[in-house]
């Protein structure tokens, strides 16, 4: 007969808890970041007015919904 004492059974259900909360963690950070690095593609700042706006296309030059000067995409590091 398998013996089960109560320190093993309290052992197993806080592994089990943890686990559950740390793999909940992860995915949580694995989606945010994946969310954060999707909404900064989208945002363009404009080089003529400083005006930050989203673009959804995917061409390479948008046009300023402010000044409506050319801007050509790049990396925004921090907004
Ligand atoms: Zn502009």
């Amino acid at each position: 007969m398998f013996r089960v004492t109560l320190d093993g059974v309290i052992a197993v259900y806080l592994v089990i808890i943890l686990c559950s909360v740390f793999f909940s963690w992860l995915a949580a950070a694995v989606f945010q970041a994946g969310r954060a690095k999707q909404r900064k593609k989208h945002f363009v700042i404009c080089g003529i007015c400083d005006h930050v706006y989203e673009d959804l296309s995917e061409e390479e030059i948008s046009e300023c919904p402010r000044c409506s000067a050319k801007n050509e995409r790049e990396k925004i590091l921090e907004i």
